[in-house]
């Protein structure tokens, strides 16, 4: 429907930006390869030309990184995700709303795993990058792979927010802020009913 050319542009440009940052990175000799931050995308979720097909590294159950793949995007109509998802869960992670503080069930869960997206299964954290925050949301200073998360301009309610989503279904998964521990210095403020946790033990 839209021109290959079209297509083929936004599929290049998010992975030379990755490159030209790898690049950058390997030339100050930084081994923070795993710890890089997504580049922030300005664009809108949703706009015309949008790449169909998305970069996750895939984790097995155990949270170990397998392998790097490309993948066709998931996506589905509002009255799919309505039946997949309970309303609460459709309404955070499909309208970006925020889970009340302290009222989710995984703010002060502490057991080993990883944390999938409850949309599409990607694997998104990693318990041992988990902290206590203080916040009432489960807080984490580093996403399991940068390609799995995408990162958002978010200039809703008046504040200007990086939202963070599921690169592989564009589920809304919470926040990104600046004021996290080493090393990072990154607090990925996520809603608990964005993920779905996997117990390495
Ligand atoms: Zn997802």
């Amino acid at each position: 429907m839209f021109g290959s050319e079209l297509d083929r542009e936004d599929v290049q440009n998010p992975r030379r930006r990755i490159f030209l940052a790898s690049a950058a990175a390997a030339i100050a000799g930084l081994a923070l390869w795993q710890w890089r931050k997504p580049a922030i995308l300005e664009a809108a979720a949703g706009s015309v030309g949008e790449p169909k097909e998305v970069t996750v590294v895939l984790f097995s159950d155990a949270g170990e990184r397998q392998k790097q793949v490309r993948v066709a995007k998931v996506i589905k109509s509002a009255a799919d995700w309505r039946k997949q998802l309970p309303s609460g869960v459709f309404d955070i992670t499909r309208n970006a709303d925020t889970e009340i503080a302290f009222s989710g069930k995984y703010w002060n869960l502490h057991d080993k795993g990883i944390y999938r997206c409850i949309c599409c299964d990607n694997a998104l954290f990693d318990s041992a990058t988990k902290f206590d925050s203080g916040t009432g949301w489960p807080s984490f200073w580093s996403p399991i792979a940068a390609e799995n998360i995408t990162e958002i301009r978010d200039t809703t309610f008046g504040m200007v927010r990086t939202a963070v989503s599921c690169t592989e279904c564009d589920a809304h998964l919470g926040h990104v802020f600046d004021d996290g521990p080493e090393p990072t210095h990154l607090r990925y403020c996520m809603n608990s009913a964005s993920l779905r946790f996997v117990s390495r033990t």
